[in-house]
């Protein structure tokens, strides 16, 4: 291998996503900070076949402010000589005269099914350009072995083996964002809307819509409808209307077919809902088109394309000649290196098996998110299921639902399907208003108690709904009055609890289980689905709410980055919330490319300030106005007692000597969010409706047998996203074991690693982390990029 700095190439391919230059980004960081040499190629495929200036270094700021545009700023394009060898063959020379040692490709499944071509020819590529003396034997010795990484960016999320393609849900978030607006006019004049949706072959975009909207029916081509589609899709919207709705939208796919593949268009199913015999509903079409690509990346989109990029450098430098190539996926909160090969074939696989329309072998191939979302969606929206799921009498139960704690992005979307998934299965849905403050106030005599039934028509508005609509208070049982709490449970003969809320959610589950022995009527089961903005409730890595507030925050950010470019030389110091957790400052400081972070688990030293304000005054020292944009740091609302936001903006001004400017700034309750995102919506239907499973699964009257109840650890339990998998997880255990209670978080933040992600990226200099914290956990002593972002 040559003696000189590994030079890693990044190139995006195929239809742009949100995200893209999010992964240049890192990928040209990290590569420099891996002591490589980042290359740039151009104009995608068409930029590797024509060479020249197409393939370029990239220097570290290069790439400045990158992470808050949309599209991809290197350029993309459609390549026709790359689907043929002799356009290969150029390509293969290029990369072999700009002495790349690695190509990292961010694409769609054309992109990677290109790149797995190429991967496999490269062999005889260098053959025939020796062969034909295009190179010399000495030339291409050092290349023998093509080292490329994949990282899929694509709106459709249309990639077998990865959960998440980056750049769908920022397109999901903007179909929601647009379907919102629709509804609003839909229900105003009472119309219909025929929204359609991209996704070809591909309807994850039109699922997650769905879902994340409560539309009233959709068309996807993995999963075509029965003949008799017309008539269900009629009969379903007639219900829906006599039930009182106003509005009704049918969401469907580009691909959207029938059983036999015939294609059902937008203008079909408008003249069957406007037939002035049947529903005779005043119906307009909205076709979203390109608006879908458009804009800036969401937080998730961000953090996917940072984390894969920083991954995919990684996988570059890892690879050996025996290395099989790999892409970079992400299976529900854990960024893995799988097989390209198999992806691409897999993908190739779908889409072949919808054209043959063997749907439920398509589905199969498609990933476990996507047919449980599917199930979700029937369940609990459309509720015209193939079959009837509803339970016999003796297995329904009632159920309360409480939410506990401050509001939370997506609690009112998990309680409208886990009520709408109740009454699927015949269970009773009990909704206790306010908390356990509300439940302990009620009184039989007033006109509207603190426990009622759901009305469903209000409650199918809920999907999009921020705040929490039956109300919630951070009053824990204990403070209520325990007894009282246990009698009105028995009161109300409540077979199972479903709470909704944050840490004093999980508080309160820890002291209802506590207060078992002494009060019988607590012996059913309890499970919580955690949704604070703080992301700090112990056994999940995820909490409702948390996605909201990133984007939030993310955006408030972006804005306040920009709001420097006319002064240019200034940085904002930011108080974030997120209690004593790092999870939402270091999270956002990834989306928005912080110059530091400071956390509650680390703490603030004044060495630390120090070494950040030298960092700063060298990186304005040596700014020769390449970017406008603003410097940002954010701290943590808990991070010290003593240096706030406004102090650390005090300290960088007084220090700065008029050569820049310091400004505070608290976005405060703002980071609550408005409209949930799309993430947490989607998330909440899914968590909720599996929270349902869960309970059901210990049927009716469990109070009657207290002990076989609190014998079972899962009768109290917390649903979580942990690495790979959803689970539901004892809560005694997690109380006992992963409980940091003084510090009301997890004794163990798995984001952690992301907070080194956020400084190598940033640029920020090595320092001595402070004594106090996880100073065990954080002390290894990474070595930083370059000093100038
Ligand atoms: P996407 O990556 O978004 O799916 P395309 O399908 O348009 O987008 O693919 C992008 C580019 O990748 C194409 O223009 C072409 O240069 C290359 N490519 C796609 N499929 C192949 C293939 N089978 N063989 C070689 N190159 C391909």
């Amino acid at each position: 291998m040559a003696t000189h700095k590994k030079k890693i190439a990044i190139m995006t391919s195929g239809g742009d996503s949100p995200g893209m230059n999010a992964v240049v980004r890192a990928v040209v960081r990290m590569s420099i900070h891996m002591d490589c040499e980042p290359y740039c190629v151009y104009e995608g495929y068409e930029g590797l076949v024509r060479g020249g200036d197409y393939i370029k270094p990239a220097l570290w700021n290069d790439v400045r402010g990158y992470l808050a545009e949309g599209g991809t700023l290197i350029g993309t394009a459609r390549c026709m000589a790359f689907f043929e060898r002799p356009g290969r063959l150029t390509a293969a020379k290029n990369l072999v005269l700009n002495g790349i040692d690695a190509l990292i490709i961010c694409g769609g499944d054309g992109s990677l099914t290109g790149a797995d071509k190429f991967r496999a020819e490269w062999p005889s590529l260098l053959d025939e350009l020796v062969a034909t003396n295009e190179l010399k034997p000495e030339q291409v010795a050092p290349y023998k072995h093509l080292n490329l990484v994949g990282l899929v960016g694509s709106i459709d999320n249309d990639l077998s083996g990865t959960d998440a393609t980056i750049g769908a849900y920022s397109a999901l978030s903007r179909i929601c964002e647009m379907v919102d607006y629709i509804e609003a006019t839909a229900t105003s004049h009472s119309r219909a809307f025929v929204i359609e949706v991209m996704g070809r072959h591909c309807g994850w975009l039109a699922l997650m819509a769905g879902v994340a909207t409560g539309a009233d029916f959709l068309f996807i081509p993995e999963k075509p409808r029965q003949d008799n589609w017309r008539e269900e899709m009629c009969e379903i919207i007639k219900k829906h209307r006599n039930w009182g709705k106003r509005k009704t939208i049918v969401i469907v796919a580009e691909g959207a077919r029938d059983r036999y593949g015939n294609k059902i268009s937008c203008d079909m199913i408008k003249d069957l809902l406007a037939d002035k015999h049947g529903l005779a509903l005043d119906t307009r079409i909205t076709t979203l088109g390109h608006v879908q690509r458009g804009g800036t990346a969401v937080a998730y989109d961000r953090m996917l394309a940072t984390l894969q990029g920083v991954e995919a450098v990684k996988a570059v430098l890892e690879a050996t000649p025996e290395t099989e190539t790999c892409f970079i996926a992400v299976v529900e909160n854990k960024i893995i290196r799988k097989p390209l090969m198999e992806a691409v074939r897999e993908s190739k696989e779908v889409a072949a098996l919808i054209d043959a329309q063997k749907f439920d072998e398509a589905m199969a191939l498609r990933d476990t998110e996507f047919s449980d979302q599917y199930k979700s969606y029937m369940m609990t929206t459309a509720m015209g299921l193939d079959e009837d799921i509803s339970l016999p009498e003796d297995k329904r139960m009632k159920i309360g639902f409480i939410n506990v704690g401050a509001p939370a992005g997506g609690m009112n979307a998990a309680v409208r399907a886990g009520v709408a998934y109740c009454r699927s299965r015949g269970h009773e849905p009990v909704a206790i208003f306010n908390g356990f403050a509300g439940f302990a106030r009620h009184h039989d005599d007033e006109p509207v108690g603190a426990v009622r039934s759901f009305d469903w028509l209000e409650v199918d508005g809920w999907a999009s709904k921020g705040g929490s609509e039956i109300g919630t208070n951070r009053e824990l049982p204990e403070e209520s009055g325990m007894e009282h709490i246990a009698n009105l449970i028995k009161k109300h003969k409540f077979d199972a609890l479903f709470l909704i809320g944050g840490f004093e959610a999980f508080h309160a589950i820890s002291q209802l289980r506590q207060a078992r022995d002494k009060f019988p009527s607590l012996c059913i089961p309890l499970t919580l689905l955690p949704a604070t903005i703080s992301n700090n409730v112990p056994g999940t890595e995820y909490s409702l709410g948390s996605d909201t507030c990133l984007n939030e925050l993310m955006a408030y950010c972006d804005k306040i980055k920009q709001s420097a470019s006319a002064t240019r030389r200034r940085v904002f110091v930011i108080e974030t919330q997120g209690g004593r957790s790092g999870y939402v400052a270091v999270l956002a400081g990834l989306g928005v490319g912080a110059s530091a972070v400071y956390t509650p688990e680390e703490g603030i030293s004044l060495d630390m300030l120090a070494n950040d304000v030298r960092h700063l005054k060298e990186v304005f020292r040596k700014d020769r106005g390449q970017s406008r944009a603003g410097r940002l740091i954010l701290v943590n609302e808990k991070a010290s007692k003593v240096y706030s936001a406004k102090l650390i903006a005090d300290i960088i001004r007084e220090e700065a000597l008029d050569r820049f400017e310091a400004r505070d700034s608290i976005p405060g309750h703002v980071q609550q969010g408005g409209v949930p995102s799309a993430m947490d919506r989607c998330r909440a239907v899914r968590l909720a409706i599996k929270c349902i499973q869960h309970l059901e699964r210990f049927g009716p009257k469990a109070y009657d047998a207290p002990d076989k109840i609190k014998a079972d650890p899962l009768s109290v339990s917390v649903i979580g996203i942990r690495g790979a998998n959803v689970t539901f997880s004892a809560s005694k255990d997690v109380e006992e074991k992963e409980t940091d209670w003084r510090n009301r978080r997890p004794t163990a933040a798995h984001w952690l690693g992301m907070r080194d992600v956020v400084d190598i990226l940033g640029g920020r200099p090595a320092y001595q982390r402070p004594e106090r914290g996880l100073v065990g956990v954080l002390a290894k002593d990474v070595k930083r990029g370059l000093a100038t972002d």
